[in-house]
């Protein structure tokens, strides 16, 4: 259908009677409010297609107020592997959850609805390979979540700066600390005691999860990802640090 809406679901609420209001990610538009008039009654062919995680093309109308209606739901992708392991869909919704705290309504990005759709596509594909889920899985589910959070920080314009000291500039300094109101890495000698330390297995690790192309991560095993401890404090420390300082939002990880 032409006129329809690419869109990926990020949460839903119940409303009313029988209705359900989505919000969701749209291609062309950013983050929106939509309602589905009797998608929870039994035989409603709405309710079911409008999960989280799924991405679909809906047919939109506008409404006197902000929530668009929906009249009809295609699926684009189900994400089915990923919505059926538990790992994958904690993953899953920590990427959503964030997505829908640091984006500002009705403000179009068209990279960040690819960043997110190739996230949950490959989310859904490293879910379906190997049931059951070993440690490499969920080390690899770690990997993509925190690349993609650090992608997406690039993709709105607040990504900390990783290539040279955010204070002198130099390259070469030696990086040993990362300052989240100051936007990125500090070098031995501009250190000051407010900055969180970072040690170097922390600082390439960060590095390569920022260079890497999620699809390369997807397909890799636990020896040549960072390590679990390394992506813990990539998400923890610099991750969360710079979505606090510079959109006031706290990351689920
Ligand atoms: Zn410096």
């Amino acid at each position: 259908m032409a006129d329809g809406t690419e869109a990926i679901v990020l949460r839903t609420l119940r409303y009313g009677e029988a209705d359900l209001i989505a919000h969701v990610y749209t291609r062309h538009a950013g983050r929106r409010g939509v309602i589905a008039k009797g998608a929870r009654k039994p035989k409603s062919r709405l309710g079911a297609r409008l999960e989280p995680f799924l991405a679909l093309t809906l047919q939109l109308v506008e409404g006197r107020g902000d929530l668009a209606t929906v009249r009809g739901v295609d699926v684009i992708a189900a994400h089915d592997s990923l919505r059926s392991s538990w790992r994958a869909q904690q993953v899953g919704a920590a990427a959503l959850d964030l997505v829908s705290r640091i984006t500002v309504e009705h403000q179009p990005s068209e990279p960040l609805y690819h960043l997110l759709r190739n996230f949950l596509d490959l989310l859904d594909s490293t879910a379906g390979r190997t049931p059951p889920a070993s440690d490499g899985d969920e080390q690899r589910g770690s990997a993509l979540l925190v690349a993609f959070q650090l992608k997406l920080l690039h993709v709105i314009g607040i990504a900390p700066q990783l290539a040279a000291c955010v204070r002198c500039g130099d390259a070469d300094a030696g990086i040993a600390a990362f300052s989240a109101a100051d936007g990125g890495v500090v070098c031995r000698g501009c250190r000051t005691p407010n900055d969180q330390s970072l040690d170097a297995a922390t600082y390439d690790g960060a590095v390569a999860l920022m260079r890497t192309p999620m699809s390369e991560l997807a397909t890799r095993d636990g020896d040549d990802l960072p390590s679990v401890r390394v992506l813990r404090t990539v998400g923890s420390g610099i991750v969360a640090g710079t979505c606090r300082e510079h959109a006031g939002v706290n990351p689920k990880h």
